[in-house]
């Protein structure tokens, strides 16, 4: 039997759509340079997108051809993101953060026809544009001066120019709900980067997911604080699911320190907010050195893109009344795929352990472990394997490449390791590439970190495994020390014994000012093993 439901297309302009009127009081509040906050209501952020629209028509965007934007979180970000995709284009959202080659080489991959560009980040483009010749026009947000930017064939125009005298409504065409609606570059830590291309159907069940009391819990009593950059996985869905809820945006725009953060914050009383656990740990550290603060806004703070230490969940929700949630993805999952929500009339210690692990898969995304031989390894929350995924809003291929091997069958293989426990509660052990082989057996890295990040003196750990002629490989920690404190090496040993297997117990250390971090703000291990190898780490053997 045939249903007779409509088919009505899931698409990101039926979002906007219903944003910009149902809830087009919802406003989009974003941090300016001197501290105050400029608001926007989304009918407001709707007919600008409307007039961004018809500009990019009149500049020759047609089809599926591809905006990219160079920006931080902000209102003009939000009109992009609601703009290019409801109107057939693709949004690509380019990481500032990647250098000048790299961006040569994505811009060049996806056929980039138009940048949209945060005037503050002109200097870190300028050097790549002239190497992407698909590119004919680029549109600068701000007050700067535009001639470092013009070349021949390529137009260079005022956002605020760009708009003015556009209608003010467009008629959204009708897309077909599979086509691309934006797309994300992964990091490309090993190789180049590879393109992730999010449909419109993608988009709006995972914007749906991010909404659901079970997800982030987004609803229109909310103001969500996205600091996770609208580059990173699409802000991990926040703003669409904004829209969908009629929540505010509070947006720091290129303000991700402590301060400012925890100054936003006070003033503006958010009650969800998204980032990597980094960014929280610099908040606590400030917020204890700062007690004035308050945070108590924050009902939910979804954090993840890294494992997120226990006490750092434990110091928020103790202290401030915050709770830290852990969620697991990647760009190839849009990001969402699994959530850190224990079930309730569980003992505290059962809770914290649950709490402590990368979640269990939200609705729409199946999780499974699999084995270097390629069978299927039992759930039973000690059988370590690669976890692979799927699901309606995870990627099915990369775009522009043949890529077998990051496939099995129907199924995304993550390049995460770890456990599945009987409840299907997932812990990572590692990311493949990071494992660390000693005498033929694994040792976790993430383990070690999470428990060294524990102890009171330390601020950051990350440990990699280095060459060892015995044991192949050995566990290298590379320690940051909290402010005035002095922690030695045969202490933090003597810290973590008896909390893991004795042979794990790393007898290299090494004490830095920072962690090198990555281009979204994750310990850099690849470089960390790479100063290792040319001798730029000061390493102790005990
Ligand atoms: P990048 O590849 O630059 O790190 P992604 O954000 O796509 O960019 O990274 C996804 C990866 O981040 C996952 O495959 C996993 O290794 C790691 N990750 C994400 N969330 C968590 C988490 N809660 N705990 C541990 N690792 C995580």
């Amino acid at each position: 039997m045939q249903s007779t439901m409509m088919n009505t297309p899931l698409t990101t302009a039926a979002i906007v759509r219903h944003g910009t009127t149902i809830h087009g009081s919802a406003r989009v509040r974003t941090l300016q340079p001197d501290g105050t906050v400029r608001s926007g209501s989304f009918a407001e952020v709707g007919r600008r997108s409307a007039q961004l629209a018809h500009a990019l028509r009149s500049c020759g965007v047609t089809g599926d051809e591809r905006v990219a934007t160079f920006m931080w979180n902000n209102q003009e970000h939000v009109e992009a993101y609601c703009a290019v995709p409801s109107m057939g284009a693709v949004l690509h959202t380019l990481n500032p953060r990647l250098t000048a080659e790299q961006l040569v080489y994505i811009g060049n991959h996806a056929e980039d026809k138009v940048v949209i560009l945060d005037g503050s980040l002109a200097p870190l483009l300028a050097p790549a544009l002239p190497q992407i010749p698909s590119v004919h026009t680029v549109i600068v947000t701000g007050q700067i001066d535009l001639t470092p930017l013009r070349r021949d064939g390529v137009t260079v125009l005022g956002y605020e120019e760009f708009l003015a005298g556009h209608p003010e409504t467009f008629d959204w065409p009708e897309v077909d709900e599979v086509s691309a609606a934006a797309m994300c570059y992964t990091s490309g830590t090993t190789g180049n980067p590879k393109g992730v291309a999010y449909s419109h159907r993608s988009t709006y069940l995972h914007s749906m997911a991010a909404c659901a009391a079970d997800g982030l819990s987004v609803t229109g009593d909310d103001c969500v604080l996205a600091i996770v950059p609208m580059f990173h996985a699409n802000a991990w869905g926040l703003v669409y699911a904004a829209f969908m809820a009629g929540a505010d945006l509070l947006m720091p725009d290129r303000f991700l320190q402590a301060e400012p953060i925890v100054r936003l914050v006070s003033a503006e009383r958010p009650t969800i907010a998204g980032a990597v656990p980094t960014i929280w740990s610099d908040v606590l550290n400030y917020l204890e050195a700062n007690p004035e603060h308050d945070v108590s806004s924050l009902q939910l703070v979804a954090c993840g893109g890294s494992a997120v230490p226990l006490h750092l969940m434990q110091a928020f929700e103790n202290k401030y009344g915050v709770r830290i949630v852990q969620a697991w993805g990647m760009t190839e999952t849009s990001p969402l795929a699994a959530i850190a929500r224990p079930p309730a009339a569980l003992d505290p210690e059962q809770h914290w352990a649950l709490r402590a692990t990368q979640g269990r898969p939200v609705a729409g995304v199946e999780l499974r472990l699999m084995d270097d031989e390629g069978s299927v390894v039992p759930h039973d929350g000690e059988s370590v394997g690669e976890i692979q995924v799927r699901g309606p809003w995870i990627t099915g291929s990369y775009v522009g490449e043949e890529d077998a091997e990051k496939f099995d069958g129907g199924w995304l293989r993550t390049g995460d390791v770890g456990r599945i426990d009987e409840r299907s509660f997932v812990t990572l052990t590692d990311r493949a590439k990071d494992v660390i082989k000693s005498g033929g057996e694994w040792i976790s890295s993430v383990e070690l970190e999470l428990l060294l990040a524990g102890h009171p003196d330390v601020l950051e750990a990350s440990v990699i495994g280095v060459p060892d002629e015995k044991w192949q490989e050995r566990p290298l920690a590379v320690v940051v020390a909290r402010d005035g404190a002095t922690v030695a090496p045969d202490h933090l040993r003597e810290f973590l014994t008896g909390k893991v297997a004795k042979w794990w117990l790393p007898e290299r250390w090494c004490f830095v000012a920072e962690v090198p971090k990555t281009s979204v703000g994750k310990f850099d291990k690849k470089l960390l093993r790479a100063m290792h190898a040319r001798g730029d780490l000061a390493v102790i053997d005990l």
